[in-house]
């Protein structure tokens, strides 16, 4: 067991998420929508953040692998598995745990961005500015934190974690 330290409560999560919902309900109305979940990750936000968006949309998962040195740009990354919905002529929005480096964020705009949605934004709920090496434009953003590895609503830690309702700092 790690030492947790509690950065974002249950309620600031759910909170948040309610904001967000609103918000891209807003922005796409009877548009037509694709919702993306990025696993595993986003998982528990994508769940959460589905049911608060009102308009009318289809949902569709992908997951992607990184190989190579973590966090730098010789990282190779690829699909390990693909959304299955054809979004030609439709909105599409990406929903990411955290972006952090904004590498696996620019892997993923390029290959749906070939793929002629009538949009690409990207919803994440974190944030992480001090290591980001690609400048990747982020439409809707839950919290923003500065550094530090966090886990919980999703994310892991050598798959631990995942399930805690907030967000945590590992203290190592
Ligand atoms: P990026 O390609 O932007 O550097 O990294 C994105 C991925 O790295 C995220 O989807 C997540 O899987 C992982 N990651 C980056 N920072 C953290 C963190 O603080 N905690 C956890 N659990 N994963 C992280």
């Amino acid at each position: 067991m790690h030492k947790l330290k509690e950065v974002i409560s249950e309620q600031e999560i759910q909170e948040r998420v309610k904001e967000l919902g609103k918000e891209i309900s807003q922005v796409y109305q009877n548009e037509p929508l694709v919702v993306i979940c990025t696993l595993k990750g986003a998982f528990l936000f994508f769940s959460d953040l589905v049911r608060q968006i009102s308009c009318p949309h289809e949902v569709d998962f992908v997951r992607v692998a990184s190989y190579g040195n973590s966090g730098s740009s010789s990282q190779t990354i690829a699909f390990t598995k693909d959304i299955e919905l054809n979004v030609e002529g439709k909105h599409v929005l990406i929903v990411e745990d955290i972006i952090d480096t904004g590498l696996t964020m620019e892997f993923l705009l390029h290959q749906l961005g070939a793929r002629k949605a009538k949009s690409i934004k990207v919803a994440t709920l974190i944030s992480k500015k001090a290591r980001r090496e690609k400048s990747i434009p982020i439409d809707f953003v839950g919290f923003y934190i500065n550094d530090g590895f966090i886990v919980g609503y999703g994310l892991d830690y050598a798959e631990k974690y995942r399930s805690l309702p907030s967000i945590n700092e590992v203290e190592i």
